[in-house]
């Protein structure tokens, strides 16, 4: 029997970018609302790129969990990290998804006429999607989800990184992720390794770099994953897959000129709309968070997404500050080569007060521990950054 064409009639909600939240959104409104058709339009041939996105047990609400349970590949009940003057174990379960799992889900889910992959957003505007192919996708509501946008308004970082999935001819002997190991040679700014023991053979070792630019050498950088696996004694039987990273770490701006240079509509989320952990750049518990605000409302019209979307991301801007001001001191603070210093300072606090810190949750008395102790950049450094940040 041929498919039977759909009717012209709009779609409920038009979600431009078939990412992380454009992903989690129509997941989420499969879920909560079956009523509503939506159509989710990716430029590229699978959904959700090449990543493995990984959150903190602490970072997701558990009443949201229901969301991300069914795309995690591993988890762990504790990480640890590893700078030059101490190690330490944390008892926070650590979460990985790889992207491949929310795209089976997706198409598993998603009906054909919402499938929308290889299909460029060129124009999004109230009402309406432009491809590039010139065809239309008309919505009651739209949303703009396409990731990283103009950030020229902003003061940024970066982080950047290159990972490996590595299959060794031995067993590596790690029984939980080492979310930092600071212990590696200092380039290019704060320098760490990231790993993640996917099975007794199988792990992801990532570099990663808290850099003033974005320029990124993936040969370098394989370079250095090969040279670090050597010396935790690992022979490397095969790389299984790659992937890499740019992401700006945002330690000031205007969030107002920031909204005005990305026009189109006020219904933005994820890194579009800045919705990320400033220090680390993890969206994926804003993006948790978002997918089921959205799919909780009980009218999805252009206006109430617009407003909805728009104070959720004003709010996340005034809430940041603190954290700005942590990645200010990062940055200017201290010369590239002693960045790591302000991490190794931090990660010496309570686990709890890490928690919240990690969360975008820190109380005001966190705020005032943090800035404790021996100041990990120079006072001259930190007091003009203070009083900025005031
Ligand atoms: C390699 C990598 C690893 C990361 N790891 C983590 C992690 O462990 N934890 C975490 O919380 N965060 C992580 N992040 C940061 C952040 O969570 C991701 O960048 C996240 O994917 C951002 O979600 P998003 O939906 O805003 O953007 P994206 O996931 O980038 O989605 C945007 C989508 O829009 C599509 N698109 C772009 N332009 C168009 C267009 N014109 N038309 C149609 N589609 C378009 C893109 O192809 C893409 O699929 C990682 C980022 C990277 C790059």
């Amino acid at each position: 029997m041929p498919k039977q064409a759909r009717s012209s009639r709009p779609y409920d909600l038009a979600i431009a970018g078939g990412g992380l939240v454009g992903g989690l959104v129509a997941m989420a409104l499969l879920k909560l609302r079956p009523d509503l058709e939506i159509a989710l339009i990716e430029a590229e041939d699978h959904f959700g790129g090449n990543h493995i996105w990984s959150f903190f047990e602490s970072d997701v609400e558990p009443e949201h969990r229901w969301l991300v349970d069914p795309l995690i590949s591993r988890q762990w009940d504790s990480y640890d990290v590893h700078f030059p003057k101490y190690s330490r174990n944390l008892s926070n379960g650590y979460f990985s998804i790889e992207s491949k799992n929310l795209d089976r889900a997706l198409r598993k889910q998603l009906p054909a006429s919402g499938l929308k992959t290889g299909q460029q957003a060129k124009m999004v505007k109230k009402g309406l999607v432009t491809l590039a192919n010139g065809s239309e996708i008309a919505a009651k509501a739209v949303l703009d989800v396409r990731g990283s946008g103009d950030v020229s308004a902003l003061d940024i970082g970066w982080q950047k990184f290159c990972g490996q999935m590595l299959q060794l001819k031995e067993p590596h002997g790690l029984e939980r992720p080492v979310i930092m190991d600071a212990t590696v040679e200092q380039i290019d700014g704060y320098r760490f390794i990231y790993c993640l023991p996917f099975g007794d053979r199988q792990i992801f070792v990532e570099d990663t770099y808290y850099a003033d630019t974005a320029d990124l050498d993936s040969a370098i950088c394989h370079d250095r994953i090969a040279a670090y696996a050597a010396d935790q004694g690992w022979q490397v039987e095969a790389v299984l897959s790659e992937e890499k990273g740019q992401l700006p770490v945002i330690y000031g701006g205007d969030f107002e000129a920031f909204w005005h240079a990305n026009q189109g509509v006020d219904a933005r989320a994820g890194a579009r709309a800045a919705l990320i952990q400033p220090i680390t750049s993890y969206s994926l518990p804003m993006a948790v968070k978002t997918a089921i605000l959205i799919a909780e409302m009980s009218d999805i019209s252009q206006k109430k997404l617009d407003e909805m979307l728009r104070n959720l991301a004003q709010n996340h801007w005034k809430n940041g500050k603190f954290y700005r001001m942590l990645c200010a001191f990062l940055f200017l603070g201290a010369d590239p080569d002693k960045r790591y210093k302000t991490l190794e300072h931090t990660y010496m606090k309570d686990e709890k007060l890490l928690e919240r810190f990690y969360a975008g949750k820190s109380t005001r008395l966190d705020q005032a521990n943090l800035l404790t102790g021996r100041p990990p950049i120079p006072v001259f450094r930190a007091i003009p950054l203070l009083l900025k940040y005031r």
